[in-house]
């Protein structure tokens, strides 16, 4: 199993969708798939369709191991590949139990090794928050996604997420490199890029170097729209927008390869 972490230290950088249209692609091409909701907002459950009772376990009895594993990962409907580990507003509690643990860095990647045999690649939907939760979801990860709004705070959020991974992999706690810069929300009018994005991107380039910024997601209402209707971009007629998850998902096929 591959494990994606995808991470961006800032709320509204495209983590959430990234997560679930990759999830979608990859597990229609025949992937099993294991979206992990690691945010305490829980959007991707919420957009999973997952109608949690207060009682069912998620990601914070998963990591605790109050249940046992299996019985935290839920099937898409309609989707015989895709399954989520969601996540409820109690997730948040999780922080102390990671932080008191001692061994919160490495705990997420231990409690997926016993499901790793099921699943080709779990993609991890990471919170804004340079907190606990987001360290263990860098500890678990072999790669890493960075999605960033082409704009000065996306930027921002490419350059604090690079830091804390520095200082992870400095000190052992993560062995994940990264597989990509996503720049999200590029804005372009006609056919020229708005000045912004082209210096946001431009920003992000001198930071990873060219190879590692991936094609832009640009501004679109098309993006929420495939994901209201439970649908993919090719599927309503917008394939060039997908062009982005189709380079990610022939990198992720290239490194899975690998992994074996
Ligand atoms: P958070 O840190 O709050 O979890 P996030 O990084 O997960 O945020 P998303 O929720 O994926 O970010 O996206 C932020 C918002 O942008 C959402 O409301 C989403 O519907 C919207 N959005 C998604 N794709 C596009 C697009 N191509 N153009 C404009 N808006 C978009
Ligand atoms: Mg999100």
């Amino acid at each position: 199993m591959l494990t994606i972490a995808i991470a961006s230290l800032s709320g509204g950088q495209g983590k959430t969708t990234a997560s679930l249209m990759l999830g979608r692609l990859l597990s229609r091409q025949g992937y099993p798939t294991l979206l992990v909701d690691a945010d305490p907002q829980h959007n991707l459950t919420t957009y999973m369709d997952l109608e949690l009772q207060a009682n069912q376990p998620t990601l914070l009895e998963f990591l605790k191991k109050s249940v046992s594993a299996e019985d935290s990962i839920y099937p898409a409907e309609g989707n015989e590949n895709l399954f989520l580990i969601p996540a409820d507003d109690q997730l948040d509690t999780v922080q102390d139990y990671l932080s008191n643990s001692g061994v919160g860095a490495t705990l997420l990647k231990r409690r997926l090794e016993p499901v790793a045999d099921a699943f080709k690649v779990c993609i991890i939907d990471a919170p804004p928050q340079r907190s606990q939760i987001c360290l263990t979801v860098l500890g678990a990860a072999d790669t890493l996604i960075i999605p960033a709004e082409a704009s000065v705070k996306g930027y921002g959020s490419l350059v604090r997420t690079l830091d804390l991974l520095r200082n992870l992999q400095d000190v052992g706690a993560t062995e994940a490199q990264v597989m990509g810069v996503l720049p999200f929300r590029d804005r372009w009018i006609g056919n020229s890029q708005t000045q912004e994005s082209r210096a946001a991107v431009t920003g992000m380039c001198e930071e990873v170097g060219e190879e590692l910024i991936l094609p832009s997601i640009r501004e679109s209402e098309r993006y929420k729209q495939a994901i209201n209707r439970r649908s993919t971009l090719s599927d309503m007629g917008y394939t060039e927008l997908e062009y982005p998850f189709e380079v990610l998902i022939d990198k992720i096929s290239k490194l899975s390869k690998k992994q074996k």
